[in-house]
């Protein structure tokens, strides 16, 4: 079996299509998303409808999951940019999306592997798993050997042997050996990466010899920004996706 692996999409549709037109060339048997379809970019409406059409299993992402809080004092601590975006997600879909949003579990337990977007660690969800102590707490509610997430929108590789600190690094191209470490991957993200790297990014996993491979797929990057500058959302959702930071 082989999966494609793709997460942080943020409303990026011309990111998303390039993304699922490469994973399709790729064969994979299924597509899994590790959360946040929503949030950042102007197409919020078209990337969900995607992510449904073609039935991929999807976890719950912070911003997927602000989206479908009205009213609620979470969004108050968001900076004034990012909430600006909600709330124009929020009149951008109808209630039935908003309630499908609603309902996407924060982790997925696909048998092989389980599907988070930041910790699993209980009531720190939205944690980075990007240092040690994190990605310790996380390891510690990781009961499958193989993770996915998504959240930093940096590509790396956590693993931790039993009884030994976790160890990070950047995600390569690698067989992995499952069964003497817990390993959580994060392929990075679809619609905004952050590693200055402006390419949507994605990954594939083939478990019939355990190989991750990290894959980058060139986009549409001015038609992405055009349209988050036609919607009227702030300019650094735009300017960052050519920087890929
Ligand atoms: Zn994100």
């Amino acid at each position: 079996m082989k999966i494609g692996i793709i997460g942080d999409i943020h409303g990026n549709l011309p990111a998303l299509q390039a993304t699922l037109k490469f994973l399709d060339s790729e064969m994979c048997d299924a597509i899994v998303c590790t959360g946040d379809i929503v949030g950042y970019g102007a197409s919020p409406r078209e990337c969900l409808n995607i992510i449904r059409e073609r039935q991929i299993s999807c976890v719950l992402g912070n911003h997927d999951q602000y989206v479908t809080l009205l009213m609620d004092p979470r969004l108050e601590k968001l900076d004034p940019d990012t909430r600006k975006v909600i709330e124009w997600t929020q009149g951008k879909l109808d209630m039935e999306a908003l309630k499908w949003l609603a309902q996407l579990p924060l982790k997925l337990d696909m048998g092989d592997f389980t599907l988070v977007h930041g910790s699993l660690e209980p009531h720190n969800h939205w944690a980075y798993v990007t240092n040690e102590q994190i990605a310790a707490r996380h390891f510690a509610h990781q009961h499958s050997p193989l993770a996915f997430g998504g959240h930093s929108h940096l590509p790396t590789l956590c693993r931790q042997r039993a009884g030994a600190p976790p160890e990070i690094s950047f995600l390569k191209n690698s067989v992995l050996h499952l069964d003497d470490a817990k390993t959580m991957i994060n392929v990075g993200a679809v619609g905004q990466p952050r590693d200055r790297d402006p390419r949507a990014a994605c990954g594939t996993f083939d478990f019939a010899e355990n190989r991750i491979a990290p894959h980058r797929v060139a986009y549409d990057i001015a038609a992405a920004q055009a349209l988050i500058r036609q919607a009227g959302l702030p300019e650094r959702f735009a300017a960052r996706l050519e920087l890929g930071k």
